[in-house]
């Protein structure tokens, strides 16, 4: 018995082959998955998946790639946490990969969204699920 810890299949193109995927799920002895939130526009298609299928799960929070649409606020993350069927939270973390020009001390945005994930992981108990990309040591005040 495998469990996958983190999949995308409420991607639209994923979601597009949800049967064949659960079926390759089976085949595969992958008894369960953690569909995982990468905003909170997208949040209701993976809330969705875990309401629909028993053996899927969600997380809620918003990938540090994600710059457009709602910032998770604490009340808000803790909100959408409380649902019996989230059991995680994040995706969250830091990813400097695609600065765009702008320097890591531009960055402070996100790292003031990770610290907002990890307050709600904490007050939730759920664990927090960290991306993780070209995140140089850095010292900000
Ligand atoms: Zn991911």
């Amino acid at each position: 018995m495998f469990v996958d810890s983190h999949c995308h299949i409420d991607f639209p193109d994923l979601a597009a082959r949800l049967p064949e995927l659960l079926d390759n799920m089976r085949a595969n002895q992958v008894s369960h998955a953690l569909c995982i939130s990468v905003t909170l526009e997208d949040f209701p298609r993976v809330l969705a998946l875990a309401e629909q299928h028993p053996n899927l799960y969600a997380s809620v929070g918003v990938h540090p790639d994600y710059e457009e649409g709602e910032e998770p606020s604490l009340e808000r993350l803790l909100e959408l946490s409380a649902h019996p069927r989230v059991v995680g939270t994040g995706e969250t973390g830091l990813d400097y990969y695609r600065l765009n020009g702008r320097s890591i001390a531009d960055m402070e945005w996100q790292r003031e969204r990770f610290r907002t994930h990890i307050r709600a992981a904490r007050q939730t108990g759920k664990p927090l699920i960290i991306h993780t990309r070209s995140p140089r040591t850095t010292r900000c005040a």
